[in-house]
């Protein structure tokens, strides 16, 4: 098996880096741990993993921080703990308690659509819009409820009232909700290639791929180098593990079906400011960090307090404290048309708003991720029905990666192993 990696180090959002010294993630940084997926690969692989040892997250809304009041996905779990936290106006909550009962949509519908006829319109843009942010980096008007929030949609299957279901959810349990590893998530990739067992070419850039008809079978031929120097790869079966957009352009010809449905999925961009401070500077961060409402207004929509929430991130700070915020959402891209040195300042001064905290961070690193994050928009179910069924007619061929059936670690290996079942097997679903 051989895997063409166009960057030159493998690992997609998944990435390590330096800032003060202190090597951390700049994209993914922590594992759900209620699925198997990703903690089984990493104990698979012999690493050990770790929790946060706060998850205590808050929300910067209504100028201040504010307790996250417990919800499932948003929708409020405790309407006076809701009340007492203060995110909302009195009004959002007066109307939040005024449910509107109604049974269940046959079609798909926005996540906006879903909870503002039910709840307000302040529940959508204060609880559910940060949540969402946070995960899809989208926007509640566009996001399909069904793949974006199916927790809350299964809700009424429990009861009409979505505030009375939410409220009979029980607690979390004790198991921790995140993973992480010591050095970072960004070492899962790195420790996956060291294990051995495949080729890995970096800097190969897939750019085209076709079926050529042999005299015995039929074989996948694969077009990687530059114009000047093309390089064709012969293959028995291909897994295109590649976002939307790429996968839509080599899939045109071979699939025309898939790919018309995959150039449908959009794609988010967003940059991640990590900063690095003296310990001292920074007395006082509590908990795990905080999100921010997109109707605020503020620059950053998060902020991540690494060295709170990873007590390996502090260890390995010595004195320095590692923390870092989000910038960007869909169709948001021009907050990221600034230089790094501005969006570090533009970090810095909403950091300060938020917590008061205004120290000079002794390093910073803005990673960006140019259409980092697939919009899973309403019809999104459907339409990754249609890539399914139409890839299916090409024997040999299969996909996987975050454009398909959730963008977290675990649902992206996860449907990777589905795409290498449906290979060796090619009746699986
Ligand atoms: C900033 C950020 C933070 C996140 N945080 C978390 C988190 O904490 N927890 C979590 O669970 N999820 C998180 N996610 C989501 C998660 O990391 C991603 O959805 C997931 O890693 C995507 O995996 P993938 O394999 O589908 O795609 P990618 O990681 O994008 O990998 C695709 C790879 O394909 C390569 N490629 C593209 N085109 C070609 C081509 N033509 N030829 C060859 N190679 C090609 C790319 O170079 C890339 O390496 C985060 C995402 C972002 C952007």
């Amino acid at each position: 098996m051989t895997v063409l990696e166009a960057a030159p180090q493998v690992g997609g959002k998944l990435r390590l880096a330096e800032v003060g010294g202190v090597q951390v993630d700049v994209g993914a940084e922590a594992m759900l741990n209620r699925r198997p997926e990703a903690t089984g690969l990493a104990r698979e692989l012999g690493l050990d993993l770790v929790h946060p040892g706060t998850l205590s997250s808050r929300l910067w809304t209504r100028d201040a921080l504010r307790p996250l009041p417990r919800s499932v996905m948003g929708v409020p779990a405790d309407l006076e703990q809701l009340a007492a936290s203060g995110v909302l106006s009195d009004h959002g909550v007066a109307r939040a308690r005024a449910e509107q009962v109604i049974a269940l949509e046959g079609d798909d519908v926005s996540v906006a659509d879903f909870v503002a006829r039910r709840l307000g319109v302040e529940v959508v843009d204060r609880l559910v819009e940060p949540l969402l942010g946070g995960v899809y980096a989208g926007h509640a008007t566009e996001l399909s409820a069904r793949a974006t929030i199916p927790q809350v949609v299964a809700l009424l299957e429990r009861s009409l009232s979505l505030l009375e279901a939410a409220r009979a959810t029980p607690t979390p349990s004790d198991v921790p909700v995140f993973a992480g590893l010591v050095g970072g998530v960004g070492r899962l990739p790195l420790e996956l290639v060291a294990a051995g067992g495949f080729e890995v070419r970096t800097s190969t850039t897939v750019r085209a791929l076709r079926r050529v008809e042999g005299p015995e079978q039929t074989r996948f031929e694969v077009l990687v180098g530059p114009t000047t120097h093309p390089e064709l790869i012969a293959a028995d079966e291909v897994v295109l593990a590649i976002p939307a957009t790429p996968a839509a352009r080599l899939l045109g010809d071979l699939a025309p079906n898939a790919a018309s449905a995959l150039a449908e999925i959009d794609y988010a961009s967003m940059a991640i400011v990590t900063l690095a401070f003296r310990a001292a500077d920074l007395v006082g961060l509590e908990g795990s960090g905080f999100l921010v409402p997109p109707v605020d207004g503020r620059r950053i929509k998060a902020a991540t307090f690494s060295f709170n929430k990873w007590d390996w991130v502090r260890e390995a700070g010595g004195g320095l404290l590692v923390l870092r915020t989000s910038i960007g959402r869909h169709h948001e891209e021009a907050s990221l048309q600034f230089a790094d040195d501005e969006l570090v300042a533009q970090s810095l001064a909403d950091l300060a708003l938020a917590t008061g905290i205004s120290a000079r961070p002794v390093d910073s690193l803005v990673q960006r991720w140019g259409g980092g994050l697939p919009q899973y928009t309403v019809g999104h179910l459907d339409r990754v029905s249609r890539i399914r069924a139409a890839v299916a007619q090409v024997p040999g061929l299969a996909v996987c990666g975050a454009a398909y059936d959730g963008i977290g670690i675990p649902a992206v290996i996860s449907s990777a192993e589905r795409a290498v079942a449906r290979l060796l097997h090619p009746d699986t679903p």
